[in-house]
């Protein structure tokens, strides 16, 4: 089966009533017939649900079809994609270990990597997430390599093959934010990535509607228990390891699931995810090529671009060379970047990406507004830097909105 059919027609549980959709199971405990039961499903004996935190059929019904579409063993669904990052990784370092990540990383995964520095979990940043850089980085302690498959809003692209090999020839596991390109684009896990963590908030709901992250695991690790003594416990498990531990100890300790409503949204949301990559992609490489024609703006960066270093790598990796759904563009200053955001009808001004409707945002004074001067130097977020996440309007509509909005910035802004 191709993608799309795969995610209507891959086999999920019978409803008694055909019920096209999985129900909403909008509680939090299951109760049982007996106490030997509870005693059972407590102790993974027999299939059952006990406690929404743990586990919902609503919210297994998500998981399943992620994990289905990924080309994975497994996929545990948590309140945010924050949670999903956070938990990936806790998941198997400790004090005294390294990351070894890209620099150019959304946001929120910066301050979250300041965070694990006070676990005593450091972080190496290498400029591009390349083969090269990443053996010049590796120590006995590197326990993770990390990177975005299309850095948000820096949009390199990682060669994940060529990454996963190095990661392979280390023992390392290869984690990839897979949020900017979905599944829809390219399965990490079938080019060699050990773990795809997802802000399903994104493009997987894609209308806006629900906050939630996924971690998928492709099982085909092989864990070095002395190394990673976190999964020790679960060493008979073996290549399924990772996901036991996550499932039965951390990710559960942590309280990170996600709410039995939002996994329906998701649900709902990945039915359309494929169509709407394409449309979303069609619509950025036209905006892309249109703005960079138009000649007023210091520079359009799209990863599907002829002029973008990663064209080649977006033609081979992704699915119909789609290179994703988010454009930057530089205006010149601050002042005209605001003057042009200011002067857009359709965009929305939102800190959000993979929605229906067009998002714009300045990212230097917003979501990089607690990073460093460096930080923000590494993630080439400039001052005069606009984000755009497109939407399905028209394209039309889309380019005659931003023609005026540009000649707007220079009329009345310096
Ligand atoms: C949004 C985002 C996150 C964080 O996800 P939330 O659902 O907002 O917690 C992580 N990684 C990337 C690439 C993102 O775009």
């Amino acid at each position: 089966m191709r993608f799309n059919t795969r995610v209507l027609h891959s086999t999920f549980p019978a409803d008694p009533y055909g019920s096209t959709l999985p129900p909403v199971y909008q509680v939090s405990a299951f109760a049982h017939e007996s106490a030997e039961t509870l005693e059972r499903v407590f102790d993974n004996k027999q299939p059952g649900f006990a406690y929404t935190r743990i586990s919902n059929p609503t919210v297994a019904a998500f998981e399943k079809r992620m994990a289905v579409i990924e080309g994975g063993f497994d996929a545990v669904s948590c309140a945010s994609g924050m949670a999903a990052v956070s938990m990936a990784l806790l998941n198997i370092l400790q004090s005294g270990d390294e990351i070894i990540a890209g620099s150019g990383l959304f946001g929120g995964t910066l301050d979250l990597f300041a965070d694990l520095q006070l676990l005593g979990i450091t972080v190496k940043f290498v400029s591009d997430v390349t083969a090269e850089k990443i053996e010049a980085q590796i120590t006995p302690n590197t326990k993770v390599i990390f990177a975005e498959l299309i850095g948000n809003p820096r949009l390199d692209v990682v060669n994940i093959a060529e990454v996963a090999k190095t990661a392979n020839s280390h023992g390392i596991p290869l984690i990839i934010d897979g949020t900017t390109a979905t599944p829809a684009l390219v399965n990490p896990l079938e080019l060699g990535a050990h773990i795809v963590v997802h802000s399903s908030s994104k493009y997987i709901n894609g209308s806006g509607d629900a906050i939630s992250g996924v971690i998928v695991d492709g099982a085909r690790m092989n864990w070095d228990f002395e190394r990673f003594p976190a999964l020790l416990k679960y060493r008979k498990f073996g290549k399924l390891a990772y996901t036991a531990r996550l499932r039965q100890d951390l990710w559960r300790n942590f309280g990170a699931c996600i709410a039995p409503q939002n996994a329906w949204l998701n649900t709902v949301g990945l039915e359309t995810l494929g169509i709407r990559m394409e449309r979303l992609c069609k619509n950025a490489l036209e905006l892309a090529e249109y703005l960079s024609e138009s000649g007023t703006l210091e520079n359009v960066n799209y990863p599907g671009l002829e002029k973008s270093p990663y064209s080649a790598l977006v033609k081979k990796q992704f699915e119909s060379g789609c290179g994703g759904a988010i454009l930057t563009i530089r205006t010149g200053s601050k002042e005209r970047a605001f003057k042009l955001i200011n002067s857009l009808k359709y965009a929305k001004i939102a800190t959000n990406i993979g929605d229906v409707r067009t998002l714009v945002i300045h990212p230097a004074s917003t979501i990089y507004a607690h990073s460093s001067g460096e930080q923000r130097q590494n993630a080439e977020v400039y001052d005069d830097l606009i984000r755009i996440s497109i939407g399905l309007e028209n394209i039309e509509d889309l380019k005659e909105d931003f023609t005026q909005a540009i000649d707007k910035m220079n009329r009345e802004a310096s």
